[in-house]
């Protein structure tokens, strides 16, 4: 069984790697985005709340958060593993995480985090471009990830173009809140030896080796 929690800083690429592992794996890749998007088409009490909260632009519970949580870890398709992706935050969320699991008969698994330096994941963040047409991520600062016509995607042919938020001052922003939410929750995980650190430097192929060892014999704890 191959139950995953990913953790990364924002632009370390867990996107991709993400993306890979659930192909590779062919295990379901869940987040929350996801769940709270798929609820909010239902024709339930809870689709109409999840709706209604979710385009005034306000937070959904947590107990109900958990709930839905709940119901899409017990689906078929969970059954070999499933990468968790934006789940828990905090150690609060990670205690309510064991209690689902418990009454899953599920079993923690592996918690990956991607380890990069600070400059690295600012050379990404300020490199990164979006396609206009087709969300097509690339990267000008990172091999492998540089369109080949410049300023164009190469899937579409549509425009480049940097997000708003993807610039140094709003990046240090959400890499402090990032390092003082997550560290307690490794420490967390690191007792429970659960904590897998993958270097996050290296280049797509390399960190998806890394993170591929460590589901295949438990390796680099
Ligand atoms: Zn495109």
């Amino acid at each position: 069984m191959k139950n995953i929690i990913f953790i990364a800083p924002p632009a370390a690429g867990k996107g991709t790697q993400s993306a890979k592992i659930e192909k590779e794996f062919k295990i379901p890749h869940i987040s929350t985005g996801d769940i709270l998007r798929e609820k909010a088409h239902e024709d339930s009490e809870v689709g109409r709340y999840v709706l209604e909260v979710t385009t005034t632009g306000g937070l959904v519970k947590d107990d109900i958060m958990y709930q839905m949580l709940e119901e899409r870890l017990s689906k078929k398709d969970c059954k070999n593993g499933y990468i968790l992706d934006g789940f828990p935050r905090n150690v609060n969320q990670a205690e309510k995480y064991d209690e689902i699991l418990k009454r899953l008969n599920q079993e923690l698994g592996y918690v990956i985090v991607l380890e990069l330096s600070e400059k690295t994941l600012e050379m990404r963040i300020t490199g990164r471009r979006v396609c206009e047409n087709c969300g097509l991520v690339y990267n000008i600062n990172t091999d492998n990830m540089q369109p080949k016509v410049e300023s164009t995607c190469d899937k579409c042919g549509g425009r480049l173009k940097q997000r708003n938020d993807d610039n140094i001052s709003s990046f240090k922003t959400r890499y402090q809140v990032y390092l003082e939410k997550t560290q307690p929750l490794l420490d967390y995980y690191k007792q429970k030896g659960v904590l897998y650190v993958v270097n996050g430097e290296g280049s797509v192929d390399e960190i998806n080796q890394a993170i591929r060892s460590i589901l295949m014999e438990g390796k680099n704890k």
